[in-house]
């Protein structure tokens, strides 16, 4: 089992299951939504994720694409985001970086690098995409 939190500790959540693809995301909207170079989100499927407490306590940004990404209204930790893509398949992603206990995960690739930060060198193996996935 797979358990993450926010900061504060009021949202609290499991994961039983990832989906296959986890690339580390340079694009722009993530990097300010976590204040971070590259973000890393896990595709769950909904039935998959469980609240353990404080589902209630996220609050919710709309971007102009149509994503929404959700955070701790009391703490401000970054958790998850959805694009239109993700709720036509009963997916969310849900930040990698927030879970306390996660079985071992593999990122396959970086993707949006035409957006990295200059102050991040990247030099592992994984796949390198300069917007979204080149399929
Ligand atoms: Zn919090
Ligand atoms: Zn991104």
């Amino acid at each position: 089992m797979n358990k993450g939190s926010c900061l504060c500790g009021k949202v609290r959540f499991s994961v039983a299951k990832f989906e296959p693809l986890l690339g580390h995301c340079h694009c722009k909207m993530c990097r300010k939504f976590h204040g971070a170079a590259f973000s890393t989100f896990g595709e769950v499927r909904l039935e998959n994720l469980a609240w353990d407490s404080g589902k209630s306590e996220l609050k919710h940004y709309k971007a102009d694409n149509g994503s929404i990404r959700s955070f701790c209204k009391h703490c401000g930790s970054s958790i998850l985001f959805e694009s239109t893509f993700n709720r036509d398949n009963k997916t969310i992603e849900i930040a990698l970086a927030a879970f306390d206990e996660l079985e071992p995960v593999e990122p396959d690739a970086h993707i949006y690098l035409d957006s990295k930060v200059p102050w991040l060198e990247v030099n592992d193996s994984l796949k390198k995409n300069q917007g979204y996935r080149e399929s």
